[in-house]
């Protein structure tokens, strides 16, 4: 019997596994499917291996890049190109993305860049952010409110949506402001106007990249990961699904596993969170006419923005130098879309034309995925004794599910000293 049963393969599980084993415990850890990494997952396009989801982190409070140093991975932390991404616009046309914002609100309304990018008109109209009163628009429930009440409907139609729309998946007027940005309302009350608040935002956060990459792949976490939690003596078994859970231990096809349980997966014991469909699509091309790079980075996409159905495409190879050297005279596009694509590469062929306004040669080779995303619930602390960690408490992205993961391991194995010690701290 195992000190701990951790539940799911994905990276909170690997972490969480790891940290509990090198605090000298016993670990098992369960994953349903037949691979490890969960969401974070690979494929292969002109013979060499991608990521298919996540491809880099965020490099706040540099949780990833610790762990990454831990497991000797240090040196292979890249920094993407500083080009500026774009944004194609409501009216067809493409501009690069304003610099100093906070998810598209700019700092500075009037700035060159923010005008070029949402027009005159609609740059002045948001500059009455400055003198309504800081209680306009204070209650919002949601960010595109917030937005749309203090700056006008041109910033959320044009930078805001876009912007949310690209890294969340999501409209401004379904994501709650303390998502977006935990600090913002408190600061918009402070500061008394939006771009003050936005400014605060983007003072106190770090100078530098706010998202770093791994040389080779994102995917190298996890086998690095599995590597380490291996070599500490984890137990790992896949294509075993958790069907019922409880404080000592879980069922699965009613063989009953002891252990102290962590649960780094959806609670089968739920009903299963509601779930968005996404489609990547990534292209490889031979294309002499993306060399310069014509979008940057990449290009976000407004709502509604005419003759095309992405919703954002990256151009991986100038963001990622390795990648480019990976793939010499190659480009490498992703697009990602909401629900399903009809004809997936086709339509990403189309829309990289004209995201790009530039023709996307030959296609050397692509593929399409399907992911599917759990609407964001916040499961709050449990009263029964099993310990959640992951995406379902920690919210998505590889720092915030890593940080979740290794303070709960911390937390648990100060907790799990053994009853002989517990109670002699007790006396
Ligand atoms: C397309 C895409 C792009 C992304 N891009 C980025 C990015 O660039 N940067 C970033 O930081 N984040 C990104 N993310 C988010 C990031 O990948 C996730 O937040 C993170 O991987 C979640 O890890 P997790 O371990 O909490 O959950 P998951 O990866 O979902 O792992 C949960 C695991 O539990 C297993 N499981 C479920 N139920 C059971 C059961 N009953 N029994 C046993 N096992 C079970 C699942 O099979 C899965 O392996 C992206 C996500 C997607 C989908």
């Amino acid at each position: 019997m195992p000190d701990f049963l951790v539940v799911g393969g994905g990276v909170a599980g690997l972490v969480a596994a790891r940290r509990l084993a090198l605090g000298g415990r016993s670990v098992e850890l369960l994953e349903a499917g037949s691979l490890l990494g969960g969401q974070m997952q690979r494929h292969t396009l002109d013979a060499v291996v991608l990521d298919a989801a996540a491809e880099s982190f965020a490099t706040r409070g540099g949780i990833v890049a610790t762990l990454l140093a831990d497991l000797g991975m240090a040196e292979d932390v890249v920094l993407p190109d500083i080009a500026s991404a774009w944004v194609f616009r409501t009216d067809g046309s493409a501009a690069p993305l304003p610099a100093t914002g906070v998810l598209g609100i700019p700092g500075h309304p009037l700035a060159p860049d923010v005008v070029r990018a949402i027009g005159l008109r609609a740059a002045l109209r948001a500059c009455a952010d400055a003198v309504l009163p800081a209680r306009v628009g204070a209650d919002s429930e949601n960010l595109g409110a917030l937005v749309r009440a203090r700056m006008g409907r041109g910033v959320v139609d044009d930078l805001v949506a876009p912007v949310v729309r690209g890294i969340h998946s999501r409209h401004p007027d379904d994501m709650p402001v303390e998502s977006a940005s935990p600090r913002l309302r408190a600061l918009l009350a402070e500061r008394g106007s939006l771009a003050a608040a936005v400014r605060s935002v983007r003072t106190a956060a770090p100078a530098g990249s706010q998202v770093a990459g791994i040389r080779g792949g994102m995917f190298r976490l996890v086998d690095a990961l599995k590597a380490d939690c291996e070599r500490l003596g984890v137990r790992i078994e896949t294509g075993v699904r958790v069907d019922g859970v409880e404080p000592g231990g879980v069922s699965v096809g009613g063989r009953v596993l002891s252990g102290q349980v962590v649960l780094a997966a959806s609670d089968p014991t739920q009903p299963a969170p509601e779930r968005r469909r996404l489609t990547l699509v990534t292209l490889v091309l031979d294309a002499p006419a993306l060399d310069a790079a014509p979008r940057g980075t990449g290009v976000l996409v407004a709502a509604g923005a005419p003759g095309v159905s992405a919703r954002a495409l990256t151009h991986m190879s100038a963001k990622w130098a390795w990648l480019a050297d990976a793939l010499p005279g190659r480009h490498v596009l992703r697009l990602s879309y909401d629900g399903d694509p009809a004809d997936a590469v086709r339509t990403a062929m189309h829309d990289a034309e004209v995201l790009l306004g530039a023709p996307v040669g030959g296609l050397i080779d692509a593929d399409s995925v399907a992911v599917w995303r759990p609407v964001p619930i916040r499961r709050g602390p449990r009263a029964d004794g099993v310990h959640d960690i992951g995406e379902a408490t920690a919210g998505t992205g590889l720092a915030a599910v890593i940080d979740s993961a290794e303070r709960a391991a911390q937390t648990l194995l100060g907790d799990s000293r053994s009853p002989e010690t517990r109670d002699r701290m007790v006396q």
